[in-house]
């Protein structure tokens, strides 16, 4: 168990529980032969498929660094349908940016997540994950992540919102989260929901085949920093498609040439808490789910689901 896994805990996140029981790994760890099927299930020889791949593995290994286990490695059959799955995920977000103003509840944004996901045969992943009452997370102003829908929280001119939505299509998940701002709000939270969506660009410069998770994460904390806000430090992103939640754990504190190796084929979140005053946050008691600034400050946060490519990455859900 890791610091990261321990502050984790702490936050009772969805990132923080180990949540997923892998059931693939078994049958996985050896190397076939030259002329036998490759271990993706590709049904080509793995001479043409992944040895060169394993032995780029190889090479990251003999020199320290942290490599994907191939469970994490998504094939081109579980990609398409990932996409699938991202396809609704888009949809209910885009749905949401339609109609979200000033005067609703937040119950109401989780019934529209409900109906719209589900009348697309799909099933919204927070829906009793851990023990999570609602569809959808919706957090407010100073809340950092993790809001609960409630009746009682109406959307107000003025304010910021983040929805995060995610989604079970056959078995395969999507993930994603966007800022909205209700009505005419204060400049000084236009630009950080600004800084925080244009941080995911910057950070995408770093998100290449054979870089280090740590490049991206640098570059969007220096990014941040330079604008004058803090990153949030205990949640981060996490890969994902087979599961909600898979390796690897996806920081923003994080220094380049560190954390995991990005491989063709991994997939995962990029997601940064920003908050306007300071990085510290808690957990409320009475739901021990949402995370709030410490100081009360404002946090926003954008999230995009991405695929590492041969050639660079590929956005799947936003
Ligand atoms: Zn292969």
């Amino acid at each position: 168990m890791n610091w990261k896994r321990n502050r984790r805990n702490e936050v009772n996140a969805f990132e923080s529980v180990p949540a997923y029981i892998n059931t693939r790994r078994k049958t996985m760890d050896k190397k076939p032969g030259r002329n036998d099927v490759c271990w993706c299930g590709s049904n080509v020889k793995y001479k043409k498929c992944h040895a060169a791949f394993d032995d780029k593995i190889d090479s990251f290994k003999r020199i320290g660094a942290t490599v994907p286990r191939r469970d994490i490695i998504k094939t081109p059959e579980q990609i398409e349908l990932i996409k699938k799955s991202a396809e609704v995920n888009i949809a209910v977000l885009d749905y949401v940016a339609e109609h979200i103003k000033a005067g609703i509840s937040t119950a109401e944004i989780d019934k529209w997540v409900y109906d719209e996901t589900v009348k697309r045969g799909a099933i919204p992943a927070p829906l009793g994950y851990q023990g999570f009452p609602k569809s959808v997370c919706t957090s407010v102003n100073d809340a950092v992540c993790h809001g609960i829908p409630s009746e009682d929280e109406i959307l107000e001119e003025g304010d910021i919102i983040n929805v995060d939505c995610s989604t079970i299509l056959n078995g395969y998940y999507s993930d994603s989260s966007r800022m909205f701002c209700i009505g005419e709000v204060d400049p000084r939270l236009k630009d950080l929901v600004d800084t925080v969506k244009e941080s995911i660009e910057i950070g995408l410069k770093e998100v290449k085949p054979w870089g280090y998770l740590g490049d991206m994460g640098q570059a969007i904390n220096d990014f941040i920093t330079s604008r004058g806000y803090t990153v949030v430090r205990e949640i981060g992103g996490h890969g994902v498609g087979l599961e909600f939640h898979e390796d690897p754990w996806v920081s923003y504190v994080s220094k380049k040439g560190t954390e995991m190796i990005m491989a063709p084929g991994m997939m995962f979140t990029i997601e940064p808490m920003v908050n306007m005053g300071k990085a510290d946050v808690f957990v409320d008691e009475e739901n021990d789910w949402t995370v709030y600034t410490e100081d009360g400050s404002p946090s926003a946060q954008w999230e995009i689901q991405v695929l590492i490519t041969e050639a660079g990455y590929e956005i799947i859900s936003y």
